[in-house]
């Protein structure tokens, strides 16, 4: 079989750049696809952190002017990647996040700065640039969803085009008035188009242009074809909802790995669990503050502080999980006032709440190691990645009942348990009340020592790798290239 070759366009990619899961994917499918016969090469922007991770780089083309400024793109390698990084200092050579300022509020030119990584996509994508001419551009979120457009609308024969949506909540959406400097024809400002009640929308453009859409679950590809889940996207998913399906993310097995995990005090293997498990617990729990008492539950969360993420209700019942002697472990960075809600719990209560509010990724492998549960009470969820990692380090899930959560794990119900084959406790709908009562009803499983220990390894060996879902995208891009 043919090598099929794709250019992945994204705006994260793990290990050099990451705020969320869509880092972590994109750093994962190159890997994933070799094996499948597929050849990814990334294009991302060249923030300060991806150009002194390149190892190896070559000048392959320089523009003179891209949406403001000189810019070249770098063919080089970080580790196992393939990087093309679009070097446009007056883009992308700033410090910090990505999309944010210091202060937290966008930077001023984001339309800029991610029309220029799409339309350099573009470009790629209609061979214009050196011998090299992917098959399928994939491109991924709103920040990389003008490529299919700018190819469409291009005059020349170009690649087929996959938008994946990792998050239909961000949509990248600007001022009409914008068009002409970030070069989209005229012709494309329609409703089929990039037209969004009179503004530009990036994520809508990509979606009305690629050749198919792909979201990170299928539950997630059902849920936002309906108004409550949409997102005001629903309109038009539906109209494309032949071209839409979706695709469980994996996790990467070898950032977590149990085996040979470098930030847990003590590593195991499946036959070897509870005792590394209540060690590395106490470690958690030294680490956060929190009481050394073997009788708490001890839950985690790594999570964006975020209304998507659900934790205002956590918040909400957080005296009735001190009144359960359950223990919070919990990491995450983002909303102000959720921030300052449990910070203020952790202050009233420390030897029961334990907090960090930064990016920690040795607290989070510490946490997946050591909590006996993992929370994730998600109001929408794409996939979701801490919980296949919770899985499969044997932090037993407990999830509300919405997009990729509900497709990864086994609810605890009787004929699960009878069946032996539960991997976690789901709950809805996304409230205070189903929350606790399947917080209530994982503290009753756990003080079952046999029950706990049946669920926990189910999940440990539940397959969560790239395997399956690598497959499903190789026969896709097939599929695509031969239509
Ligand atoms: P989302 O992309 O919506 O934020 P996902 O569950 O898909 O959520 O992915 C989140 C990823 O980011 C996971 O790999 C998780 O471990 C990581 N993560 C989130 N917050 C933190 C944090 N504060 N410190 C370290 N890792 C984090």
């Amino acid at each position: 079989m043919k090598e099929i070759k794709v250019l992945s366009v994204t705006s994260e990619i793990y290990p050099l750049i990451k705020t969320g899961g869509l880092a972590d994917v994109a750093g994962a499918l190159p890997a994933a696809l070799a094996s499948e016969g597929v050849r990814m090469r990334s294009l991302v922007p060249g923030y300060p952190a991806v150009i002194s991770a390149l190892t190896t780089a070559t000048s392959i083309v320089r523009f003179a002017d891209l949406f403001g400024g000189p810019a070249r793109l770098l063919a080089g390698k970080s580790g196992d990647l393939d990087i093309l990084a679009l070097d446009a200092p007056h883009l992308y050579n700033r410090p910090g996040n990505p999309y944010l300022q210091r202060d937290g509020t966008d930077w001023p030119d984001n339309a800029q700065r991610f029309a220029a990584l799409s339309f350099v996509a573009g470009w790629l994508g209609q061979g214009q640039v050196g011998r090299w001419r992917p098959d399928i551009v994939h491109a991924h979120d709103w920040q990389a969803a003008l490529a299919p457009l700018y190819m469409k609308f291009g005059e020349k024969a170009h690649a087929k085009s996959v938008l994946t949506v990792h998050n239909l909540a961000f949509q990248g959406r600007f001022a009409a008035g914008l068009m002409q400097e970030l070069q989209i024809p005229p012709s494309a400002f329609t409703v089929q188009g990039v037209e969004y009640y009179g503004d530009i929308s990036f994520l809508k453009g990509g979606l009305q242009s690629a050749d198919h859409i792909t979201t990170v679950s299928p539950t997630y590809a059902t849920e936002i074809l309906s108004p409550a889940m949409g997102m005001g996207l629903d309109g038009v998913l539906n109209q494309r909802a032949r071209d839409l399906s979706g695709i469980l993310n994996g996790l990467d097995g070898v950032a977590w790995d149990t085996a040979t995990d470098p930030y847990l005090p003590v590593r195991y293997k499946s036959n070897a669990v509870q005792n590394a498990r209540r060690r590395n617990r106490q470690a958690l729990q030294e680490r956060l503050g929190l009481r050394p008492d073997p009788d708490a539950m001890v839950l985690g969360v790594i999570s964006r502080l975020s209304e998507q993420k659900g934790l205002d209700l956590l918040l909400e019942i957080l005296p009735q999980l001190l009144a359960e002697n359950i223990q919070l472990a919990l990491l995450g960075a983002g909303d102000a006032i959720l921030q300052q809600g449990f910070a203020r719990a952790a202050a009233a209560y420390p030897s029961a709440i334990g907090c960090a509010f930064n990016y920690d990724e040795p607290l989070a492998h510490l946490i997946q190691g050591g909590a006996d549960a993992f929370l994730v009470p998600s109001r929408f969820e794409p996939c979701g990645l801490t919980q296949l990692a919770a899985l499969r380090y044997g932090a037993v899930p407990i999830v509300s009942r919405v997009g990729g959560l509900a497709d990864t794990i086994i609810d605890a119900n009787p004929v699960a348990l009878a069946a032996g084959v539960a991997t976690g406790i789901q709950f809805g709908p996304t409230e205070a009340a189903p929350l606790m009562a399947a917080i209530r009803r994982a503290v009753t499983l756990w003080r079952d020592p046999k029950i706990w220990r049946k669920i926990q390894a189910n999940g440990m060996a539940t397959d969560v790798s790239w395997k399956r879902s690598a497959h499903l995208y190789a026969k896709l891009y097939a599929d695509l290239i031969n239509n």
